[in-house]
């Protein structure tokens, strides 16, 4: 039975408990929120899954993605990748392997950790249809299920499905044009797929099929945004903003099925239409959790893009956004290595936490970290930073003669000079 069916049946399961606990709220709260749409906690028949709740009235989550390229495929690294994103803090992986053995890489993967693992089925589809038959147009409808299916046997939790893709979508498209094409890759498969068959996207024709497939496995369905921009100057677009409105009906159907449902959203896009976008989307879905990916606010910074990133999912967290995507330093560059991992997870784990201080009014760490550097308790602001090793070795590779203070300031620290002559107990 499906976690929405529970919960409609008034259930309480353990895994809405565990989410009650580490979220501090009442598990009737989840099961309510799970009920309506507005919560979901990807699970699988298949594996123990290390519950995470992601929707309204929840924390933030942080997704990062790994995975080989068909330049590079590295299994013990992308393994690696899943073990330092967990160790620092991502609530979900996304194993978007594009070369390789897809079904030996994820279970690999999938093995390696408790987390949630997400997959986007329509990269292997096409990659097999031009591993099998030269070219992506050439992928087979009955392909892609059966690829959907087997992606779920082996303990995928949820999975991005460019279902708002259709043919009305790509005439919105053509008709518009873009500065920067389409930067999602399962976007721009299905486009060409559908423009050289002209047939419509087998994700929105066989919905009904599809949540089968989803229903009989119990996988969360996170709707693709295949239309989001990949430039700033096509932000909020016409094509981006139809895809939303068929997902968003989709999601309706989906939800009544018993699928648990996510829609996710753009893209490139500058900061001030993140709070429109974040809006559009929450009142077109019903308040279904929403997947930000990025936003990326500016284009020029390659290098730079996980903090460009953050800037914009703290924004989109603070609007109301649920879940968002790390980007990492290598970003429109090359495929991450192990260090742009970690720093893509904490750099989005901040993002989050700066929007949940404004949307779920969580500032008792903030609160006290003011208060341990008050008192220079040294061993105190470690165990509070975001990523406390770091912060650490920053301190100690420029000792202080003054242990009590740091090298910014030396003799003049300015909190030592307080504490000797203030009381500001608080
Ligand atoms: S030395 Fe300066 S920067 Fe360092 S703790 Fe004191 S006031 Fe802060």
């Amino acid at each position: 039975m499906s976690l929405i069916i529970e919960a409609r049946n008034g259930i309480i399961t353990d895994e809405m408990k565990k989410v009650a606990e580490i979220e501090g709220v009442e598990p009737e709260f989840v099961r309510r929120g799970i009920e309506n749409g507005r919560i979901v906690i990807p699970v699988s028949p298949y594996r123990y899954t290390k519950p995470c709740g992601i929707g309204k009235g929840l924390r933030t989550k942080v997704n990062a993605s790994i995975g080989t390229s068909s330049d590079i495929v590295d299994i013990d690294m992308e393994i690696e990748k899943a073990r330092i994103a967990e160790a620092t803090g991502a609530d979900t992986l996304m194993e978007l392997s594009t070369g390789g053995d897809f079904f030996d890489i994820r279970k690999k993967v999938i093995d390696s950790t408790t987390l949630s693992v997400g997959s986007v089925p329509l990269y292997q589809a096409f990659i097999e249809a031009i591993r099998k038959y030269g070219s992506v147009v050439d992928m087979k409808e009955d392909d892609l299920f059966k690829i959907t299916a087997e992606q779920a046997k082996l303990g995928t939790n949820f999975m991005a499905i460019h279902t708002g893709i259709n043919l009305f979508t790509v005439e919105r498209l053509k008709k518009q044009g873009r500065f920067g094409g389409l930067c999602s890759r399962g976007g721009a498969f299905m486009t060409a797929w559908m423009l050289h068959n002209g047939k419509e996207n087998p994700l929105y024709s066989e919905f009904d099929y599809l949540l089968e497939i989803m229903k009989e496995h119990e996988v969360t369905l996170s709707m693709g945004n295949g239309m989001r921009a990949g430039a700033i100057h096509d932000s909020t677009d016409r094509a981006q903003i139809q895809e939303l409105i068929i997902n968003s009906e989709l999601s309706d159907i989906s939800h009544e099925a018993g699928v648990q449902t996510i829609v996710e959203g753009p893209g490139h896009i500058p900061v001030d239409e993140i709070e429109a976008n974040v809006i559009l989307m929450k009142r077109l879905s019903g308040e279904k959790p929403f997947y930000m990916l990025g936003p990326l606010v500016t284009d020029i910074a390659p290098g730079f893009d996980h903090i460009v990133a953050a800037i914009g999912a703290s924004l989109s967290s603070a609007y109301g956004a649920d879940f968002i995507c790390y980007v990492t330093p290598a970003e429109h560059l090359a495929l991450p290595n192990l260090e742009d991992v970690r720093q893509g997870v904490v750099t989005a784990r901040i993002a989050a936490h700066i929007g949940d201080m404004v949307k779920n009014k969580d500032r008792q760490q903030d609160l006290d970290m003011g208060r341990a550097r008050r008192d220079l308790q040294w061993e105190k602001m470690y165990e509070l930073a975001i990523d406390p090793k770091y912060a650490r070795s920053v301190r100690d590779s420029r000792s202080p003669n003054d242990e009590e203070a740091c090298t910014m300031c030396g003799n003049y620290c300015a909190l030592k000079i307080v504490k000797q002559n203030f009381n500001f107990e608080r």
